[in-house]
Protein backbone atom coordinates (compact mmCIF):
# COMPACT_ATOMS: atom_id res chain seq x y z
CA UNK A 1 0.00 0.00 0.00
CA UNK A 2 3.05 2.35 -0.43
CA UNK A 3 2.19 5.39 -2.72
CA UNK A 4 3.66 5.04 -6.44
CA UNK A 5 1.99 8.14 -8.46
CA UNK A 6 -0.59 10.87 -7.51
CA UNK A 7 -1.91 12.95 -10.78
CA UNK A 8 -4.43 15.39 -10.42
CA UNK A 9 -6.72 17.34 -13.91
CA UNK A 10 -9.24 19.18 -13.80
CA UNK A 11 -11.88 17.14 -16.47
CA UNK A 12 -14.17 19.32 -18.72
CA UNK A 13 -17.29 20.68 -17.05
CA UNK A 14 -19.41 22.79 -20.24
CA UNK A 15 -22.01 23.76 -17.78
CA UNK A 16 -20.19 24.88 -14.75
CA UNK A 17 -21.02 27.99 -13.94
CA UNK A 18 -18.65 31.22 -14.99
CA UNK A 19 -16.21 32.91 -12.81
CA UNK A 20 -14.20 31.55 -9.58
CA UNK A 21 -16.08 27.75 -10.12
CA UNK A 22 -15.09 27.32 -13.66
CA UNK A 23 -11.43 29.06 -13.55
CA UNK A 24 -10.59 27.61 -9.59
CA UNK A 25 -12.91 24.64 -10.09
CA UNK A 26 -13.24 21.12 -9.22
CA UNK A 27 -10.14 19.03 -10.08
CA UNK A 28 -10.05 15.24 -9.59
CA UNK A 29 -7.05 13.65 -7.32
CA UNK A 30 -5.80 9.93 -8.27
CA UNK A 31 -3.35 8.11 -6.12
CA UNK A 32 -2.19 4.47 -7.05
CA UNK A 33 -0.70 2.12 -4.78
CA UNK A 34 1.83 -1.12 -5.33
CA UNK A 35 -0.76 -3.10 -4.71
CA UNK A 36 -2.49 -2.11 -7.76
CA UNK A 37 -5.36 0.23 -6.19
CA UNK A 38 -5.92 3.66 -7.23
CA UNK A 39 -8.51 6.06 -4.92
CA UNK A 40 -9.96 9.28 -6.26
CA UNK A 41 -10.83 12.21 -4.73
CA UNK A 42 -12.51 16.06 -5.75
CA UNK A 43 -11.06 19.06 -4.33
CA UNK A 44 -10.57 22.39 -5.73
CA UNK A 45 -8.16 25.13 -7.16
CA UNK A 46 -8.40 24.33 -10.81
CA UNK A 47 -4.80 24.57 -12.30
CA UNK A 48 -3.64 26.17 -9.41
CA UNK A 49 -4.89 23.27 -7.29
CA UNK A 50 -3.33 21.02 -10.05
CA UNK A 51 0.02 22.94 -9.24
CA UNK A 52 0.21 21.77 -4.86
CA UNK A 53 -0.97 18.30 -5.88
CA UNK A 54 1.75 17.60 -8.48
CA UNK A 55 4.31 19.92 -6.53
CA UNK A 56 4.09 20.21 -2.90
CA UNK A 57 1.64 17.08 -2.34
CA UNK A 58 3.44 14.64 -4.29
CA UNK A 59 6.84 15.55 -2.21
CA UNK A 60 5.05 14.78 0.59
CA UNK A 61 2.84 11.46 -0.38
CA UNK A 62 5.26 9.74 -2.85
CA UNK A 63 6.67 6.22 -1.03
CA UNK A 64 4.71 6.99 1.69
CA UNK A 65 2.00 4.60 3.26
CA UNK A 66 -1.14 4.83 2.07
CA UNK A 67 -3.03 3.48 5.13
CA UNK A 68 -1.70 6.37 7.58
CA UNK A 69 -4.82 8.97 6.06
CA UNK A 70 -4.41 11.11 9.31
CA UNK A 71 -0.45 11.16 9.44
CA UNK A 72 -0.45 12.27 5.89
CA UNK A 73 -3.12 14.76 6.47
CA UNK A 74 -0.82 16.48 9.07
CA UNK A 75 2.28 15.88 6.81
CA UNK A 76 0.20 18.00 4.02
CA UNK A 77 -0.92 20.41 6.36
CA UNK A 78 2.60 21.00 7.87
CA UNK A 79 4.01 21.19 4.68
CA UNK A 80 1.84 23.65 2.76
CA UNK A 81 1.02 26.26 5.59
CA UNK A 82 3.11 28.88 4.40
CA UNK A 83 1.07 29.04 1.75
CA UNK A 84 -2.17 29.87 3.35
CA UNK A 85 -4.10 27.47 5.49
CA UNK A 86 -7.33 28.40 3.79
CA UNK A 87 -7.78 28.74 0.06
CA UNK A 88 -6.41 26.66 -2.86
CA UNK A 89 -3.88 24.79 -0.86
CA UNK A 90 -5.98 23.32 1.55
CA UNK A 91 -9.13 22.76 -1.70
CA UNK A 92 -5.93 20.26 -3.20
CA UNK A 93 -5.45 18.84 0.33
CA UNK A 94 -8.79 18.49 0.39
CA UNK A 95 -8.90 16.40 -3.06
CA UNK A 96 -5.66 14.13 -1.80
CA UNK A 97 -7.27 13.18 1.44
CA UNK A 98 -10.62 11.84 -0.47
CA UNK A 99 -8.59 10.09 -2.44
CA UNK A 100 -7.01 8.41 0.42
CA UNK A 101 -10.26 7.53 2.62
CA UNK A 102 -11.59 5.95 -1.27
CA UNK A 103 -8.15 3.84 -1.15
CA UNK A 104 -8.94 3.39 2.27
CA UNK A 105 -12.64 1.71 2.00
CA UNK A 106 -11.27 -0.20 -1.12
CA UNK A 107 -8.93 -2.00 0.76
CA UNK A 108 -11.81 -3.11 3.45
CA UNK A 109 -13.70 -3.61 0.52
CA UNK A 110 -16.18 -1.99 1.93
CA UNK A 111 -18.96 1.68 1.42
CA UNK A 112 -16.87 4.07 3.86
CA UNK A 113 -20.65 4.83 5.14
CA UNK A 114 -19.35 1.58 6.42
CA UNK A 115 -15.83 2.13 7.27
CA UNK A 116 -17.68 5.16 9.52
CA UNK A 117 -19.51 2.75 11.34
CA UNK A 118 -23.06 3.37 9.92
CA UNK A 119 -25.49 1.31 7.68
CA UNK A 120 -26.31 2.32 4.27
CA UNK A 121 -29.28 3.91 3.90
CA UNK A 122 -31.35 6.78 2.54
CA UNK A 123 -31.59 10.18 3.71
CA UNK A 124 -33.39 13.35 2.58
CA UNK A 125 -32.21 15.66 0.26
CA UNK A 126 -32.97 18.94 -0.88
CA UNK A 127 -32.52 20.65 -4.32
CA UNK A 128 -31.08 24.10 -4.51
CA UNK A 129 -31.91 25.96 -7.62
CA UNK A 130 -33.78 29.28 -9.09
CA UNK A 131 -37.48 29.83 -8.65
CA UNK A 132 -37.50 27.92 -11.98
CA UNK A 133 -37.94 23.98 -11.28
CA UNK A 134 -39.47 24.35 -8.06
CA UNK A 135 -42.83 22.67 -9.52
CA UNK A 136 -40.37 20.05 -10.69
CA UNK A 137 -38.67 19.45 -8.17
CA UNK A 138 -41.81 19.43 -5.74
CA UNK A 139 -42.85 16.61 -7.94
CA UNK A 140 -39.73 14.46 -7.75
CA UNK A 141 -40.57 14.49 -3.99
CA UNK A 142 -38.01 17.04 -2.87
CA UNK A 143 -39.51 17.90 1.05
CA UNK A 144 -36.96 21.11 1.14
CA UNK A 145 -35.51 23.68 -1.46
CA UNK A 146 -33.13 25.79 -1.02
CA UNK A 147 -33.11 29.57 -3.39
CA UNK A 148 -30.10 31.43 -4.39
CA UNK A 149 -31.05 34.93 -4.13
CA UNK A 150 -27.67 36.68 -3.68
CA UNK A 151 -27.91 38.87 -6.82
CA UNK A 152 -30.65 40.39 -5.21
CA UNK A 153 -30.22 43.90 -3.41
CA UNK A 154 -31.58 43.21 0.54
CA UNK A 155 -32.00 47.00 0.66
CA UNK A 156 -33.29 48.26 -2.32
CA UNK A 157 -34.94 44.76 -3.77
CA UNK A 158 -36.47 43.90 -0.26
CA UNK A 159 -40.28 43.94 -1.93
CA UNK A 160 -39.29 41.76 -5.04
CA UNK A 161 -37.36 39.21 -1.98
CA UNK A 162 -40.15 39.29 -0.05
CA UNK A 163 -42.60 38.92 -2.90
CA UNK A 164 -40.47 35.82 -4.52
CA UNK A 165 -40.39 34.02 -1.07
CA UNK A 166 -44.42 34.65 -1.05
CA UNK A 167 -44.78 33.52 -4.09
CA UNK A 168 -42.51 30.19 -3.17
CA UNK A 169 -44.29 29.42 -0.08
CA UNK A 170 -47.74 29.64 -1.44
CA UNK A 171 -46.36 26.67 -4.17
CA UNK A 172 -45.08 24.83 -1.84
CA UNK A 173 -47.39 24.67 1.36
CA UNK A 174 -46.84 25.02 4.95
CA UNK A 175 -45.04 21.33 4.72
CA UNK A 176 -42.01 21.50 2.48
CA UNK A 177 -38.38 23.28 4.20
CA UNK A 178 -37.57 26.40 2.36
CA UNK A 179 -34.19 28.14 2.86
CA UNK A 180 -32.71 31.30 1.51
CA UNK A 181 -28.68 31.63 0.25
CA UNK A 182 -27.66 34.86 -0.28
CA UNK A 183 -24.01 34.04 -1.34
CA UNK A 184 -21.80 36.55 0.62
CA UNK A 185 -23.44 39.50 -1.23
CA UNK A 186 -25.38 41.25 1.90
CA UNK A 187 -23.91 43.73 4.63
CA UNK A 188 -25.62 42.79 8.09
CA UNK A 189 -27.96 45.75 7.83
CA UNK A 190 -29.45 44.40 5.01
CA UNK A 191 -29.28 40.93 6.39
CA UNK A 192 -31.42 41.68 9.30
CA UNK A 193 -34.05 43.61 7.38
CA UNK A 194 -34.40 40.99 4.71
CA UNK A 195 -34.71 38.35 7.82
CA UNK A 196 -37.41 40.38 9.47
CA UNK A 197 -39.18 40.49 6.74
CA UNK A 198 -38.80 36.67 5.53
CA UNK A 199 -39.65 35.27 8.82
CA UNK A 200 -43.57 35.36 7.87
CA UNK A 201 -42.45 32.40 5.13
CA UNK A 202 -41.36 30.27 8.25
CA UNK A 203 -37.72 30.12 6.70
CA UNK A 204 -35.71 26.91 7.96
CA UNK A 205 -32.18 29.13 7.61
CA UNK A 206 -30.33 32.06 5.86
CA UNK A 207 -27.40 31.15 4.33
CA UNK A 208 -24.35 33.44 4.27
CA UNK A 209 -25.46 35.93 3.65
CA UNK A 210 -22.03 37.65 4.60
CA UNK A 211 -18.33 37.77 3.80
CA UNK A 212 -17.14 34.43 5.89
CA UNK A 213 -14.85 36.64 7.47
CA UNK A 214 -17.44 38.75 9.35
CA UNK A 215 -17.25 37.36 12.22
CA UNK A 216 -18.93 40.28 14.62
CA UNK A 217 -21.63 41.00 11.69
CA UNK A 218 -22.70 37.33 12.28
CA UNK A 219 -22.33 37.34 15.93
CA UNK A 220 -25.05 40.03 15.58
CA UNK A 221 -27.09 38.28 13.06
CA UNK A 222 -27.11 35.17 16.17
CA UNK A 223 -28.45 37.50 18.38
CA UNK A 224 -30.70 39.65 16.12
CA UNK A 225 -32.45 37.36 13.22
CA UNK A 226 -35.28 35.92 13.68
CA UNK A 227 -34.35 33.24 10.88
CA UNK A 228 -31.29 31.01 12.26
CA UNK A 229 -28.14 31.56 10.03
CA UNK A 230 -26.08 28.72 7.96
CA UNK A 231 -23.03 29.02 6.91
CA UNK A 232 -19.32 27.69 6.31
CA UNK A 233 -19.23 26.56 2.92
CA UNK A 234 -16.18 28.62 2.48
CA UNK A 235 -14.32 28.03 5.73
CA UNK A 236 -11.24 25.95 6.26
CA UNK A 237 -10.24 22.57 8.43
CA UNK A 238 -11.48 21.85 11.94
CA UNK A 239 -9.63 24.10 13.71
CA UNK A 240 -11.22 26.62 11.67
CA UNK A 241 -14.74 25.37 12.32
CA UNK A 242 -13.81 24.90 15.89
CA UNK A 243 -12.73 28.55 16.05
CA UNK A 244 -15.95 29.52 14.77
CA UNK A 245 -18.13 27.24 17.00
CA UNK A 246 -16.07 28.63 19.87
CA UNK A 247 -17.96 32.53 19.33
CA UNK A 248 -21.48 30.77 18.32
CA UNK A 249 -21.26 32.14 14.82
CA UNK A 250 -23.99 30.07 12.93
CA UNK A 251 -26.64 28.16 13.83
CA UNK A 252 -25.95 25.18 11.41
CA UNK A 253 -22.58 24.88 9.70
CA UNK A 254 -21.95 23.70 6.31
CA UNK A 255 -18.55 22.55 5.52
CA UNK A 256 -17.57 21.61 1.71
CA UNK A 257 -15.62 18.22 1.98
CA UNK A 258 -14.12 18.85 -1.07
CA UNK A 259 -12.18 22.16 0.07
CA UNK A 260 -12.34 22.54 3.21
CA UNK A 261 -9.71 19.45 4.13
CA UNK A 262 -11.01 16.56 2.96
CA UNK A 263 -13.19 13.67 5.38
CA UNK A 264 -10.50 13.65 7.66
CA UNK A 265 -11.33 16.77 8.57
CA UNK A 266 -15.63 16.61 8.34
CA UNK A 267 -15.34 13.44 10.51
CA UNK A 268 -13.44 15.87 12.85
CA UNK A 269 -15.99 18.87 12.34
CA UNK A 270 -18.97 16.43 13.05
CA UNK A 271 -17.46 15.35 16.39
CA UNK A 272 -17.13 19.18 16.95
CA UNK A 273 -20.52 19.93 16.29
CA UNK A 274 -21.44 17.52 18.59
CA UNK A 275 -19.72 18.96 21.59
CA UNK A 276 -20.74 22.40 20.76
CA UNK A 277 -24.39 21.21 20.60
CA UNK A 278 -24.53 22.83 16.43
CA UNK A 279 -25.75 21.22 13.25
CA UNK A 280 -23.75 20.24 10.49
CA UNK A 281 -25.43 20.51 6.86
CA UNK A 282 -22.53 20.22 4.31
CA UNK A 283 -21.89 21.80 1.23
CA UNK A 284 -23.26 19.41 -1.81
CA UNK A 285 -23.77 16.84 0.44
CA UNK A 286 -25.38 14.93 -2.13
CA UNK A 287 -22.57 14.08 -3.77
CA UNK A 288 -20.46 11.26 -2.53
CA UNK A 289 -17.68 13.13 -1.19
CA UNK A 290 -19.73 13.87 2.04
CA UNK A 291 -22.25 11.87 1.74
CA UNK A 292 -21.32 8.74 3.47
CA UNK A 293 -20.28 10.94 6.59
CA UNK A 294 -23.61 12.71 6.41
CA UNK A 295 -25.38 8.98 6.52
CA UNK A 296 -23.23 7.77 9.03
CA UNK A 297 -22.62 10.28 11.43
CA UNK A 298 -25.07 13.13 11.04
CA UNK A 299 -27.84 12.99 13.68
CA UNK A 300 -30.61 15.13 11.43
CA UNK A 301 -29.08 14.11 7.57
CA UNK A 302 -30.08 16.57 4.86
CA UNK A 303 -27.90 16.02 1.51
CA UNK A 304 -27.94 18.92 -0.84
CA UNK A 305 -28.39 18.49 -4.33
CA UNK A 306 -25.12 17.76 -6.10
CA UNK A 307 -23.45 20.46 -8.40
CA UNK A 308 -25.21 19.27 -12.13
CA UNK A 309 -22.32 20.63 -14.01
CA UNK A 310 -20.32 17.72 -12.76
CA UNK A 311 -21.12 14.97 -15.03
CA UNK A 312 -17.99 13.43 -15.27
CA UNK A 313 -18.47 11.56 -11.85
CA UNK A 314 -20.08 7.91 -12.93
CA UNK A 315 -22.06 5.87 -11.38
CA UNK A 316 -23.31 8.84 -8.90
CA UNK A 317 -26.26 8.14 -6.94
CA UNK A 318 -29.78 9.75 -7.90
CA UNK A 319 -32.52 11.35 -5.50
CA UNK A 320 -35.61 9.25 -5.66
CA UNK A 321 -38.62 10.53 -3.90
CA UNK A 322 -36.55 13.12 -2.43
CA UNK A 323 -33.88 11.17 -0.68
CA UNK A 324 -30.55 9.50 -1.49
CA UNK A 325 -28.36 6.67 -0.43
CA UNK A 326 -24.43 6.30 -1.36
CA UNK A 327 -23.62 3.02 -3.77
CA UNK A 328 -22.58 -0.09 -1.47
CA UNK A 329 -19.33 -0.34 -3.66
CA UNK A 330 -16.40 0.02 -1.98
CA UNK A 331 -14.90 3.63 -1.00
CA UNK A 332 -16.86 6.25 -2.45
CA UNK A 333 -18.98 3.67 -4.74
CA UNK A 334 -18.20 5.81 -7.73
CA UNK A 335 -15.79 5.56 -10.86
CA UNK A 336 -13.84 7.65 -13.88
CA UNK A 337 -13.04 7.42 -17.42
CA UNK A 338 -9.69 6.34 -18.08
CA UNK A 339 -9.61 9.14 -20.86
CA UNK A 340 -9.71 11.55 -18.23
CA UNK A 341 -5.52 10.85 -17.67
CA UNK A 342 -4.95 11.01 -21.32
CA UNK A 343 -4.68 14.31 -21.70
MG1 LIG B 1 -24.39 28.38 -0.36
Amino acid sequence: MIITQLRATQPDADRAPQGWRRSLGQILVRVDTDDGLSGYGVGGGGAAGIHVVETALREVLIGARADDVEGLWDAMYRHTAAYGYKGIAMMAQSGVDLALWDLRGKRANKPLVEVLGGANKAVPSYRTGGRNGLEEALAQGYKAVKFGIGAMDAHAELDAIADLFGDIRTVTGPDIQVMCDASMRWDVEGALRAAERLVAFDLTWLEEPLLPEDFDGYERLMRESPIPIASGEHEYTARGFEALMQRGLHAIYQPDVCWCGGLTELVKIYALAKRYNVSVCPHRGGEVWALHAIVALDPDPLAESGRPWMTWVRDQPRVTDGNIAPNDGPGFGVSFHDDLWAI
